[in-house]
Order: structure tokens, then C-alpha cells, then sequence
């Protein structure tokens, strides 16, 4: 099992330096390649994306990825800048499905920003299509205006576009995930008013048809973003075009505590798949070791069980995090008055521990 390991910018070296520790004592055949992506690319190959970098990944059965970015490479042209990278790879690999759980864990019931009756035992997927949609549809520009409120003043546009073989694949994946959890699945889009999502609308439907064991409801994105807040633990499968997805998987993500402890899969056709945290390379505390591992941990394990087919030493992975956490180990961001703060580094050293039976300490 092949696994390109790029862990990035930021705290993307510090947070993945952690999962590869963990893969390291699972007793399993993993071949790990590291290579440079993101604004350490750009500073080293000029580009943040290099070919060496893509073939890598390319040829590898699974890519862990840590996060790309700096504020420092905002001004540098959009097609050099780090996050080009990210959408490099899920263009070229075709990771048209991401899978980001929101979980929220009895231990940290406290850490999230609703009433922990909301959010205990709340455990939903949010599958948000990732290739498509107003992010990639061209065209896409500035100009000016030949129309609208202000004729020849200059204008940006962007184009909002989904084709009928992206939304039934994306329906599909939902639905057969949904096959595996609560068969519930609600579908997120704005038919009142888009006429991309009237179409996403009927052909979700339509995909519907052949999973008469699943449930579907159709809901519009304002309201989406309200029950999520509202009563979260109605929703199971959550799937979504890649705008709404995108901020609504950060907005789930909160309601978990914090967004270090979340992973992410993007997965192609035959399950091949990108794995990385859902969280960016959080500049403010880079270097600092302050940074929670267990989302690209978490990651590591998903990309077990989705991609290599372990899902024992998955299994292995999530109950060691729980162990961690029944400890009362925290790391800043998920800390709460009574448990016990540590760093990124002793964090892995804590899940490696549980995994390999070794006593952790607290310290
Ligand atoms: P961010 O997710 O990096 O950080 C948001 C906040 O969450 C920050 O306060 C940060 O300290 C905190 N945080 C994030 N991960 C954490 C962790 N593991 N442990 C503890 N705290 C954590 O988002 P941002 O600040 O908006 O963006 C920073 C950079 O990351 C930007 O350049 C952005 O473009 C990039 N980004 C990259 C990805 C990616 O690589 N997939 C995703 C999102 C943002």
C-alpha cells in the first residue's frame, strides 16, 4: 500500500509528522513517499502544485495531505498561490466526493458552542460534491458590464454549473452511504431561486428511485444552515453542492467543538482518495506545537478504511483517540478547565501509546 504523504504549509508539517507516527506502529505494509505541495512547493519549484509532486500522488493508492496556505502568498497571482494545489489534486485525481463526519464525542460535549443536549451523540456526514459547481465553472471573470444595475461599470462573474452525470454520481454515493448508517438522506440545495438546483433537485430525485430503502428529504440551504444550529442531531446524510457544502461542513464542524478534530476523505470513482484534515495550515499558531493532530489522525484512519481496506486498524485508530480523550488529554483548542492541556507532539505520542498498549502518561 502506497501512500503519498504532503504535508504542506503551516501546521500541516506538525499535524502530519503526528498521523504518519501512528500509521508507523499498526504492523501494516504502508510505503510512505513525502513530497513538497502547497506554498513550500511554490518556495522551492515555484509552483505550488509540482509535476513531481501530482505524479506522485497520481501513482500512490491514497494521498495524506496536512493543509496549504500562508496570508504571506496572497498577493502573489491565483494560479501560484497554495491552495491552486488542493484543487490541482482534486481535479486531477477526479475526487469528485467529500466526506467530512461531524462527530462529536461524549468527552467533548462541553467544547461546542451549543447547549450540550444539541449536540451529544450527534453524528452526521456531510457529503459535499467537490469538482463542480460555481467554483469551477467557467466562464469566469471581470469585465465590464453590458447589463444590469450599471451598465459599463466593471463587473466579476462566476458561473454556476452542474451536468446531469455529476449529480447522479454524487446522489449515488450518498445514497449508498446513507445504506450504511441511518438510510436517511437529506439533500441541500436552493431550487426557489437557482435554477442549477431546480436540476440537482429532480435528478437527486430521480437517483432516488433505486434506494426505495433510503429516506430522502429535499431542504433549501438557508434553512439547512438554520437546523444545523437548530436540532443538528436530525440529519444523518447531509449531500450538497460544493459552495453550500463548503461553508456548511465548516458550520457542522463547530458544532463538534472544534475544527481540529475533524477529518475529511475526497474519494474518485474506485474509492482512491485524498485524506486531510477539514481544518486550513492555521498560520496564527504555526510552529508552536499547539496544534491538534487528531483530525489528520482521524484522517489517517479514514483513509484506512475507505482506501486500503483495513478497517480493524481503523478501528484501532478511533478507539485509541477515545481513550486519549477519556483521559482528559487536550490540546488548546478543545481544552476545557479540570482536563489536561498537552501539545501536538504529545498528543501523537498519547494515541500511539493507547495503540500500542504502552501506559500514557499525562504528562
Ligand atoms: P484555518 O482552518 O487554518 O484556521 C482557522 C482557526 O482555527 C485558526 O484560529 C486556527 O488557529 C484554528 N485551527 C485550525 N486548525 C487547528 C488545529 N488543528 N488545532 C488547533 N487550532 C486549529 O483557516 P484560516 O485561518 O481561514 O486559513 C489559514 C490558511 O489556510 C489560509 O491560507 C487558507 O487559504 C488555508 N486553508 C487551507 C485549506 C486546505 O489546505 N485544505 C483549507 C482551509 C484554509
Amino acid at each position: 500500500m502506497k501512500i503519498a504523504v504532503l504535508p504542506g504549509d503551516g501546521i500541516g508539517t506538525e499535524i502530519v509528522a503526528e498521523a504518519v507516527k501512528v500509521l508507523r506502529v499498526l504492523d501494516l505494509k504502508l510505503e510512505m513517499e513525502t513530497a513538497l505541495v502547497g506554498g513550500a512547493a511554490y518556495e522551492a519549484q515555484g509552483h505550488p502544485l509540482p509535476e513531481s509532486t501530482l505524479a506522485l500522488a497520481q501513482a500512490a493508492d491514497a494521498v495524506l495531505f496536512g493543509a496549504v496556505g500562508d496570508w504571506k502568498y496572497d498577493k502573489l497571482e491565483r494560479a501560484l498561490r497554495p491552495e491552486q494545489a488542493i484543487l490541482g489534486l482534486r481535479k486531477h485525481l477526479g475526487l469528485f466526493a467529500n466526506f467530512r463526519p461531524a462527530l462529536c464525542y461524549e468527552q467533548l460535549t462541553h467544547a461546542s458552542s451549543l447547549k450540550p443536549e444539541l449536540v451529544a451523540g450527534l453524528d452526521i456526514l456531510i457529503i459535499r460534491e467537490l469538482t463542480g459547481d460555481i467554483y469551477f465553472g467557467l466562464p469566469r471573470g471581470r469585465r465590464k458590464a453590458v447589463d444590469g444595475h450599471f451598465p459599463g461599470a466593471d463587473e466579476a462573474f462566476d458561473t454556476m454549473r452542474y451536468s446531469r452525470p455529476e449529480v447522479e454520481r454524487i446522489a449515488h454515493v450518498a445514497f449508498q452511504a446513507a445504506r450504511q448508517r441511518s438510510k436517511k438522506v437529506t439533500s441541500v440545495d436552493k431550487a426557489n431561486v437557482l435554477e442549477t438546483f431546480q436540476f440537482w433537485k429532480d435528478i437527486v430525485t430521480e437517483v432516488h428511485a433505486q434506494y426505495p430503502d433510503v429516506e430522502l428529504e429535499h431542504m433549501y440551504v438557508d434553512n439547512a444552515a438554520m437546523q444545523l444550529v437548530r436540532a443538528p442531531k436530525k440529519f444523518d446524510v447531509v449531500v450538497t453542492g460544493n459552495m453550500f457544502g463548503d461553508i456548511l461542513s465548516d458550520e457542522a464542524a463547530m458544532l463538534t467543538g472544534s475544527i481540529g478534530m475533524l477529518p475529511s476523505a475526497s474519494l474518485d470513482a474506485n474509492n482512491k482518495g485524498l485524506y486531510e484534515p477539514s481544518h486550513g495550515s492555521a498560520p496564527d499558531i504555526a510552529g508552536q506545537g499547539l496544534a491538534n493532530p487528531l483530525a489528520t489522525i482521524l484522517s489517517a484512519s479514514m483513509m484506512l478504511r475507505f482506501s486500503l481496506q483495513q478497517p480493524a486498524a481503523a478501528d484501532r485508530i478511533e478507539s485509541a483517540v477515545k481513550a486519549v480523550l477519556s483521559l482528559g488529554l487536550r490540546t488548546a483548542d478543545i481544552w476545557s478547565e479540570g482536563t489536561t492541556k498537552v501539545g501536538t507532539r504529545a498528543m501523537g505520542d498519547a494515541v500511539v501509546a493507547a495503540i500500542t498498549g504502552k501506559t500514557i502518561t499525562k504528562s
